[in-house]
């Protein structure tokens, strides 16, 4: 085993788990391996696959990625072919001959091609000696990523049930680790689970406000720096893109609304260290290794903690120090709630729901970004301090929040629960606007009593409320505030309210840890 890793993959030693998984599917064990992205799953089967007989059929979902994976194989001299839609038909031949007579080691295949009635029936003629399932979560319904062309994957094991499987995911929660397991029909097969914690990522929260001057003085201070800034949507990448240019940056945007070339191109460039910057969508990433990411800013709230685990794990890949940002704003939340209100099935809506508050809770936690990040994945950070995150560097302040939280619920009150966060906060800050002196809302007692604090700070203050259950944003477009459950205990003085401060200096952490 130690003379083929050195030889074909040219390393003296074996990462954690790696030999231990490598012994079991030689000895022909169903195993299952979750490992972060970059911790070292492909040669896992790639090895085996040179110590055994006949061929390894790999099923990696992206066609871009086995080209890849296939070159460097082949550069390295190991026997590698793919088969899918970009081979010419005598192509494909060639490399079915080159599998009948028992040269290919390793084939990458899509799972729609493997499932094909022509495909199993050329496995039938061939020695297959492991199925290696890349991406294997996709298979799940409960994971961020299903592909139901996955789904068809269940009958190998059917098929071939003296044929050892090794299933392999960076990203699968214990639910979709099992609903993995079930629906490759696996159960019996080892498990193996490396950490996932990424110590050289530093996780920060910071309040979205003058987001873009926050960015601005980060990136000055960052020359030179690679880094991939994520938004929500093409429009805002378009618009970051423009304005950082304007200010002198070199940025380039990515999204599904390039053209194939240009998405390609700008990829290239960022890869190849000749742009610093790439403003993007999640449309980018699956597949990208770029050892050299400084840092990943999320200017959008992200949708998921899995997704933002992987859209951070992109940074750091050569070890070193990568910066994690996320701007943090309530308001974002609504705007996915949005989105969320027009999912048809209810089962699908209500998990997005909790989603979306898991992000929340990580958002305003005074507990350890990267613990509350593993948590995720179910595992437990064991150190009290991580040393790696805003929390535990740069402790959040809790603010009492009581006294204003009385005095927007008397607003609402007053109003009889008719308005929304805008006009609520413009009586609080006895704004002179039209609506307010139309309705003759400038005679209420609520009027002006909030001056003290500008409006968005009342807006926020508002949001939050909602979040605690202490007030109620109903409606999607036009959301209006109303009482919740503990609206009367908080009047009462029976309930104190508290509000995290998220701290919008731009120390770096770096510098703080
Ligand atoms: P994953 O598929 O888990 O994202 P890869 O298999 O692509 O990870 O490996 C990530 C990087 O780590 C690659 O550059 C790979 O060559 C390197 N690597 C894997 N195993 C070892 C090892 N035993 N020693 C040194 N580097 C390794
Ligand atoms: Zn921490």
């Amino acid at each position: 085993m130690h003379r083929t890793l050195r030889k074909y993959f040219g390393y003296d030693t074996f990462r954690p788990l790696q030999e231990d998984i490598i012994k079991d599917v030689i000895a022909g064990k169903d195993v299952f391996v979750l490992m972060p992205t970059g911790g070292g799953k492909s040669i896992c089967y790639q090895l085996p696959a040179l110590l055994m007989n006949g061929v390894t059929v790999v099923v990696s979902p992206l066609i871009s990625l086995m080209k890849d994976q296939v070159d460097t194989l082949r550069a390295n001299g190991v026997e590698a072919a793919y088969l899918n839609s970009t081979l010419s038909y005598k192509e494909s031949n060639q490399i079915k001959q080159e599998l009948e007579n028992n040269i290919i080691k390793l084939l990458y295949v899509a799972p729609e091609r493997l499932t094909l009635s022509s495909t199993l029936t050329l496995l039938d003629r061939i020695k297959v000696n492991l199925f290696a399932i890349d991406e294997s979560h996709c298979i799940s319904e409960w994971g961020h990523d299903f592909r139901p062309e996955y789904r068809k994957l269940s009958i190998l094991k059917r098929k071939y049930p003296h044929i050892p499987i090794i299933a392999l995911t960076a990203t699968a929660t214990p639910k979709v680790r099992k609903d993995t397991i079930s629906q490759l029909h696996i159960e019996d097969c080892n498990t193996y689970v490396a950490s996932f914690n990424r110590k050289n990522l530093l996780y920060q929260v910071r309040p979205k406000k003058e987001t873009y001057e926050q960015i601005v003085e980060f990136l000055r201070k960052r020359k030179d720096k690679s880094g991939i800034i994520y938004c929500q949507s093409r429009k805002t990448v378009d618009e970051l893109t423009g304005k950082l240019r304007k200010s002198g940056f070199n940025a380039l945007p990515y999204h599904a609304g390039l053209s194939d070339a240009a998405r390609s191109r700008n990829q290239d460039i960022f890869i190849k260290d000749d742009a610093e910057i790439i403003v993007a969508t999640i449309a980018f990433g699956m597949g990208i290794d770029k050892p050299n990411v400084r840092f990943v800013i999320h200017y959008d709230l992200p949708r998921n903690l899995e997704s933002y685990y992987q859209e951070t794990g992109r940074g750091g890949r050569d070890g070193l120090e990568c910066e994690c940002i996320l701007f943090f704003s309530r308001g974002d939340k609504y705007k996915i709630d949005y989105f969320i209100d027009q999912i048809a099935k209810s089962e699908e809506r209500e998990a997005a729901r909790l989603k979306l508050k898991e992000v929340m809770d990580y958002c305003q936690s005074t507990i350890c970004r990267r613990k509350m990040l593993l948590r995720y994945f179910g595992e437990e950070l064991q150190e009290e301090n991580c040393g790696g995150c805003d929390v535990c560097l740069q402790p959040v302040k809790i603010t009492d929040a009581t006294e204003e939280a009385k005095l927007l619920i008397r607003c609402v009150k007053e109003v009889s629960q008719r308005y929304g966060i805008t006009h609520v906060t413009e009586i609080l800050t006895g704004s002179n606007s039209k609506k307010i002196t139309e309705k003759g809302h400038h005679r209420l007692s609520s009027y002006g009593t909030g001056t003290y604090l500008p409006k968005d700070r009342w807006a926020d203050i508002a949001r939050e409320l909602a979040h605690q259950g202490i007030l109620r944003l109903e409606g999607s477009r036009y959301p209006l505030l109303k009482l919740d459950k503990d609206s009367e205990q908080v009047i009462a003085g029976k309930r104190t309210v508290e509000m995290i401060q998220l701290a919008s200096s731009n120390d770096s952490l770096l510098a703080l840890g």
